[in-house]
């Protein structure tokens, strides 16, 4: 693995992944004075925190807007980033019904949203807001203060006096309750509501087996949505320039491809290598655990990694996503009527029932048997009785689309393994097309008619585009997938245990990291893994010291 090594190479931290997660890593690094290389297989940096322009329209590739949770900001300010934000409200419409969620009392307009469809089960629904309500008094205790992780602890005193100590007990008690409801949300749900169509649009555009917490605190997080002016990409373009202030070296459109444990050598895809004292991965997590070669490290350390390996390569990524992109011919204004710029939307209150689950896995099943009349029955219905998340990114900053245009991103959970059994049978392109017709048939037959014969251009994202993108196992988009045991931490009370590998000197953050994800909690661990590897840094710096 040494061909191409020389001294120059040689680092204190590498970061392997330029995603939201590696880039914080490396900016708490280098601003810690370390000498910090970014390693990021793409021309671009940020993942799935990622803006691009297209024929004078602004789109988001990943990510549609943020949630602060308590880290985003707190980390801006610890950095000492300038960064232009606008909330970012959302609609939440089914049918005809559509709210815009402001504040508090969107809860109270959701209610009754749910009650004018379902008029039958509004003891049902009482229950269920009731239980949305105590989530959010939950989440507030939750992201009620800024995240100690992002403050320094030593000199502000005020900090820990007034607010943290304060909230520790709170905390804790919160901590026990989320841990209750650690159930998936389909069947924490069916406790309480009969109706399985009710049951769906509450919770149908969520991961399978989401656990019941983390969904129901959406309308939580859904008052916490801000955009970046310019683009959701503004966040990763001023973490990266951080690190350059900073001194750190960031180096884009090289991949890893091998790391040897033993020697602390990475080799990218041209064999050059690069030497580390401190590795922290911030990419996919089964494709380090395939890379990763341990011969001649120490025996426990091989034993522990090869159970965590096999815990790793059994699991699969969470689903994916498909997103169409368009470019339309109408301005703003005719989309601002309707709805916000963060719309999660269902055109019929009937439900996906079965069809993304069973009638699904039958086709995969037996997909060999299959004909493509069959597969393209299902994706028909599949389109109409879906929840869509709409994104228009000139609703939420005008500067954005060229004028008296608008640009949509409109997206669904999807299954990777469909597109990839799809793409081996060789009628990818023709599926995707026949996807993108009938999204936009849906849409412009029910929220939008404003777009018919209004699109100017379109495009869309499968989940083998990010698979390819960002190396993603199954084209995941929030890592582990929920339906299996978690091979990562996945209580928050245990977080800082998150970044820890089987090898003492690489370090793991982001996504894959951590479960449930998501942009805050891969800003989280990317922080975390940063500081453990400037703690040890400095107790080997006073063991020096102190020996000497
Ligand atoms: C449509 C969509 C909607 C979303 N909505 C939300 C939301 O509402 N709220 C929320 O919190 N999150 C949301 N997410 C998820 C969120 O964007 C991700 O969880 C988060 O951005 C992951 O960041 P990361 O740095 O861990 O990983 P990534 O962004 O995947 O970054 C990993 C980086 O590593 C690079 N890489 C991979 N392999 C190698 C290699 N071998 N060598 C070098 N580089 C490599 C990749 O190119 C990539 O840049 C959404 C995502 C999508 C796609």
């Amino acid at each position: 693995m040494e061909e191409k090594y020389q001294n120059k190479y040689t680092y204190n931290s590498i970061v392997v992944g330029g995603g939201i997660a590696g880039l914080t890593s490396a900016a708490y690094l280098s601003r810690a004075g370390q000498k910090v290389l970014l390693i990021e297989k793409n021309k671009e940096f940020g993942g799935l925190v990622n803006s691009f322009i297209r024929d004078g329209f602004h789109f988001d590739a990943g990510v549609r807007a943020l949630e602060n949770a308590g880290i985003i900001f707190p980390m801006l300010k610890d950095l000492n980033i300038q960064l232009e934000v606008f909330k970012s409200p959302v609609s939440v419409g089914v049918e005809n019904e559509i709210i815009n969620i402001e504040n508090i009392n969107g809860l109270v307009k959701y209610r009754e949203l749910l009650i004018k469809l379902f008029p039958e089960s509004e003891s049902e629904i009482n229950d269920v807001i009731k239980i949305i309500r105590k989530i959010m008094k939950h989440m507030n205790v939750l992201y009620g203060i800024e995240n100690p992780v992002f403050k320094d602890l030593i000199r502000d005193k005020s900090f820990i006096f007034k607010k943290l100590l304060p909230w520790l007990p709170k905390f804790i008690f919160t901590v026990g309750k989320i841990n209750r409801m650690n159930m998936p949300v389909e069947d924490y749900l069916k406790t309480i509501i009969k109706n399985p169509s009710l049951r769906d649009m509450i919770a149908q555009h969520f991961f399978r087996n989401t656990p019941a917490f983390f969904a129901l605190s959406y309308f939580s997080l859904y008052l916490d949505y801000f955009y970046p002016k310019g683009g959701v990409g503004k966040l990763s373009e001023a973490l990266k320039n951080k690190i350059l202030e900073c001194g750190g070296e960031l180096l884009s459109e090289t991949k890893i491809i091998e790391v040897n444990a033993d020697k602390c050598l990475l080799k990218d895809q041209s064999n050059i290598c690069y030497k580390y004292d401190n590795l922290v991965w911030a990419a996919d997590l089964k494709t380090l655990y395939k890379i990763l070669e341990i011969q001649g490290i120490d025996s426990k350390m091989k034993a522990k990694f090869e159970e965590t390996k096999i815990k790793m390569l059994q699991n699969r990524g969470g689903d994916s996503v498909f997103s169409l992109f368009l470019e339309v011919n109408e301005p703003l204004e005719s989309f601002r009527k309707v709805a916000n710029g963060h719309f999660f939307y269902t055109p019929s209150k009937t439900g996906l029932g079965e069809t993304h689950r069973k009638e699904l896995n039958n086709l995969l099943v037996n997909f060999e048997k299959v004909t493509k009349v069959q597969v393209l029955a299902w994706l028909e219905k599949f389109t109409k009785l879906n929840t869509f998340e709409i994104s228009i990114p000139g609703l939420k900053d005008p500067e954005l689309v060229p004028p008296g245009k608008t640009g949509l991103i409109i997206s669904l959970l999807a299954e990777y393994d469909l597109f990839k059994e799809i793409e081996k049978a060789g009628w990818l392109t023709e599926f995707i097309s026949e996807l993108e017709n009938l999204i936009i048939t849906v849409i412009s037959d029910s929220v939008y008619p404003i777009l018919k014969n209004k699109i100017i251009t379109r495009f869309s994202l499968t989940p083998l585009s990010i698979e390819n993108r960002v190396g993603s196992s199954e084209g995941a988009i929030v890592g582990w997938s929920f339906e299996k045991s978690m091979p990562v931490v996945n209580k928050i009370q245990i977080s800082d245990r998150s970044v820890l590998t089987p090898i003492s000197s690489i370090y793991q953050a982001g996504q894959w990291a951590y479960s449930p994800a998501g942009v805050p909690m891969s800003i989280l661990t990317g922080k975390l893994a940063a500081d453990k590897i400037i703690k040890n840094e400095k107790l080997i710096l006073q063991k020096g010291s102190t020996n000497a």
